[in-house]
């Protein structure tokens, strides 16, 4: 490229025009910096991964009561209890591996949202075999 203000040929990345001293071009992070302001990846997963299960379990207790009781909200905390697996799975895995903190947190949402999974699970199965006997009996 050309410098705006001599209009010399200079580098294609340079910041500072080495033969006028202008700036012609934007100021870039050093690497260390973005390392530094980067977020802690693991542990948004984590906290993601528990709220995630957190909101599913809110969903299925909401879904059991009778006034409010509802087959779609049992599928968003279905939805929403899987995901919360997930991304506390990942949120553990980071927090082991790259010894970030947070890994409690994320511990807790892997077992709020199995223990609802299978309690759901075992709900189905349990909705399964009376709607078997029922259905044997007519
Ligand atoms: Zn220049």
């Amino acid at each position: 490229m050309y410098c705006k203000n001599c209009g010399n040929s200079i580098n294609d990345n340079a910041v500072v025009c080495p033969n006028c001293g202008v700036q012609v071009g934007e100021l870039k992070p050093s690497p260390t910096e973005q390392t530094a302001n980067a977020p802690q990846k693991g542990n948004a997963v984590g906290i993601v991964g528990f709220v995630l299960s957190l909101v599913g379990a809110l969903f299925w207790i909401i879904a059991l009561i009778p006034s409010t009781a509802s087959n779609a909200l049992m599928w968003i905390a279905i939805l929403l209890d899987i995901a919360g697996i997930v991304c506390s799975a990942i949120g553990r895995k980071r927090a082991k591996k790259e010894n970030a903190s947070f890994g409690g947190l994320s511990l807790a949402g892997l077992i709020v949202g199995i223990v609802f999974v299978a309690l759901t699970v075992f709900f189905l199965i349990l909705g399964v075999i009376l709607l078997s006997s029922v259905v044997s009996y007519f």
